[in-house]
C-alpha cells in the first residue's frame, strides 16, 4: 500500500517563518528599526538542520552584510552554530512615499529625447576606471559591491547608490566603473556621467539663456544619471530646486541615480532637508581608507598595469607611509618608478627611501616599537618579558598579536623584525597574528575601538618620550 508523504513543507515552513520572526525582533531590540528594514526585511529562514541555518537573501550585498556583520546575533538568536546563505532575488520594494506630492512639472518638449549615450561625449570616461582595475578591500568592499549591484541591475538594487568618503579613496573610479559597466552592456539605455560641477554650470547657462526646457529634456530623459560630487550643491538652492527636480522625475520613472560625495548626505552644509531624505532612500555606502593590505594590493595592481615589477618589500615600504590617499599612493609608485627609469637604477627600498625621504622621517620620528609594547603591556597588565616569551597562554597571546598588528600598522619595520623582536618568532607567525586581528576588527566594532585606544595610547608613549 503506498504510503501518504509525510507533510512536510507546510509545518516546517511555519517553524521556519516563526523563527525567523523572533530572530528578527530579538536583533531589533539591538541594532534599531532602520537595520532591520533594510538588511533583514527582505531575508527569510528556509532551513535550520544539523546547526546550519540557510537563511535566503535578495541580493549578494544583502548576503555579505548578512554574514560579516549579523552572523553571530543571528546565531545566538535562531540559535544555530552557523548561516548559509542563498540569494533570491525579489521584486523591488516600493519607494518610500513620505514625500508630498510633486508640484506639476513644466512641460518637457514632447519629441523624442536626445539620446545621451554610450558613443557620444557627454559620458567622458577614464578608460581605466573599470570595475576590472578596481581592488577590493574591506575598505570598500562594501561600496564595491553596490556599486556591482547597480550595475547589474540598474534601478533594481539601490536608487539611489549614494557613495560618500574622502578625497582619493576611489569614489569617482567606483561610479564610472558603473557607468561603463552599463555601458557595454547589451541592453540599450541611455547613461548619463557627469561631475555636479558640470550640472550647475550647465544650468546656469540654461538660465541665462532661457532655455531650461532642453536642459530638463537633457536630464530628465536618461535611463542612468551619475553625479559625481553632488556635494558641490551645497550652499546652492536654485540649483539644487532643479535637482531636486530632476532626482524626482528619474526616480518616479524608475531611473537609476548614482551619486558620489565627500560626506554623507546630513553633512552636506545647507542642503535642503528633502535631498537629504532622497539621497538617503537608496544606499549610502562609505569607501573609507584602505588598511595596508589593500594599499599593497593597489600598489601591485598599478604596477601591473604600468608594466613595472616592484618588490614586496619596496611595496610594503610606500603602503606603509602613504597611508590614506590612494591617489598619493600611486604617485608615490609614479615617482620611484621615474626616479629609476631616470637614473638607470633598480628599484630597491633604497631608492624608494630617498623619493618618500620627508614623509619617511616624519612618521619614524613618531612611534618607536617600545611605544607600542609600553601602551601594550599596560592595557593588558602583562610584562614586555611576557610577550617575549615561548608562553602561549591566551592572556598573553592576545595582547602579543595586538601588539604586533599595532607596531606593523604604526611603525615601519618588517615582518621579520616584529617577529624577532617577539623572542625570535617566524615571520609567518606574525603573518598569521596580524590576519587574526584584522580579521575580528572587521566584524567587532568594539575591539575596533579598543586598537584605536591603543594606537593613541602609543603615540602619546611617544610623545611624552620627547
Ligand atoms: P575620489 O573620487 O574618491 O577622490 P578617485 O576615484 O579619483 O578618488 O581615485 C583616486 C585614484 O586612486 C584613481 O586613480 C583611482 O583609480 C585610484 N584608486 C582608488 N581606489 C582604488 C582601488 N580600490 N583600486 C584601484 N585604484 C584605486
Ligand atoms: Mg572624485
Amino acid at each position: 500500500m503506498p504510503q501518504n508523504p509525510p507533510p512536510l513543507s507546510g509545518p516546517v515552513l511555519d517553524t521556519c517563518a516563526e523563527s525567523w520572526g523572533r530572530t528578527v525582533e530579538a536583533l531589533g531590540s539591538r541594532l534599531g528599526g532602520a537595520e532591520i528594514d533594510g538588511w533583514l526585511g527582505g531575508c527569510s529562514l528556509l532551513s535550520l538542520a544539523g546547526g546550519v541555518a540557510t537563511l535566503s537573501a535578495p541580493t549578494r550585498l544583502h548576503a555579505d552584510r548578512l554574514k560579516t556583520l549579523y552572523e553571530p546575533l543571528i546565531c545566538e538568536a535562531l540559535p544555530a552554530s552557523r548561516i548559509e546563505i542563498e540569494i533570491r532575488p525579489v521584486a523591488m520594494a516600493p519607494p518610500p512615499t513620505e514625500a508630498p506630492p510633486l508640484a506639476p512639472e513644466p512641460v518637457v518638449a514632447a519629441a523624442r529625447p536626445p539620446l545621451v549615450d554610450k558613443g557620444e561625449d557627454p559620458l567622458l570616461l577614464n578608460p581605466d576606471y573599470t570595475f576590472e582595475n578596481f581592488v577590493v578591500g574591506p575598505c570598500n568592499r562594501f561600496a564595491h559591491a553596490a556599486a556591482r549591484g547597480v550595475a547589474d541591475r540598474p534601478a533594481a538594487a539601490f536608487n539611489p547608490l549614494f557613495l560618500y568618503g574622502s578625497v582619493g579613496l576611489g569614489k569617482t573610479h567606483l561610479v564610472q566603473a558603473v557607468a561603463h559597466e552599463l555601458a557595454r552592456s547589451k541592453a540599450p539605455s541611455r547613461i548619463l556621467y557627469l561631475s555636479c560641477e558640470q550640472f550647475v554650470n550647465h544650468f546656469i547657462a540654461a538660465l541665462q539663456q532661457g532655455d531650461l526646457n532642453a536642459f530638463r529634456n537633457r536630464y530628465r530623459h536618461v535611463d542612468v544619471l551619475i553625479v559625481d560630487d553632488i556635494q558641490v550643491l551645497a550652499n546652492k538652492t536654485r540649483t539644487q530646486e532643479e535637482f531636486f527636480h530632476t532626482f524626482n522625475t528619474l526616480h518616479n520613472a524608475r531611473k537609476q541615480i548614482v551619486l558620489s560625495c565627500d560626506a554623507p548626505p546630513e553633512d552636506i552644509p545647507s542642503l535642503q532637508d528633502r535631498l537629504i531624505s532622497r539621497f538617503q532612500w537608496g544606499l549610502v555606502a562609505e569607501v573609507e581608507p584602505p588598511c595596508f593590505e589593500t594599499r599593497v594590493a593597489i600598489l601591485h595592481a598599478k604596477a601591473e598595469r604600468m608594466g613595472l615589477s616592484i618588490p614586496e618589500d619596496v611595496a610594503h615600504l610606500v603602503a606603509e607611509v602613504v597611508e590614506d590617499n590612494v591617489r598619493e599612493l600611486e604617485g608615490s609608485l609614479t615617482r620611484v618608478q621615474a626616479m629609476a627609469a631616470l637614473t638607470g637604477r633598480p628599484i630597491t627600498v633604497d631608492l624608494a627611501r630617498e623619493i618618500l625621504g620627508p614623509r619617511l622621517h616624519a612618521k619614524a620620528k613618531i612611534i618607536r616599537i617600545e611605544d607600542v609594547v609600553d601602551a601594550v603591556c599596560r592595557r593588558f597588565e602583562v610584562r614586555l618579558a611576557e610577550l617575549q616569551s615561548r608562553r602561549r597562554t591566551h592572556s598573553i597571546v592576545f595582547p602579543r598579536q595586538i601588539a604586533m598588528w599595532l607596531i606593523r600598522r604604526l611603525t615601519s619595520f618588517s615582518l621579520e623584525e616584529i617577529g624577532s623582536f617577539f623572542g625570535g618568532r617566524d615571520h609567518s607567525t606574525v603573518v598569521y597574528a596580524l590576519g587574526k586581528i584584522s580579521s575580528r576588527r572587521r566584524v567587532d566594532g568594539e575591539f575596533n575601538l579598543l586598537l584605536e585606544d591603543l594606537e593613541r595610547d602609543s603615540r602619546a608613549v611617544s610623545g611624552s618620550r620627547g
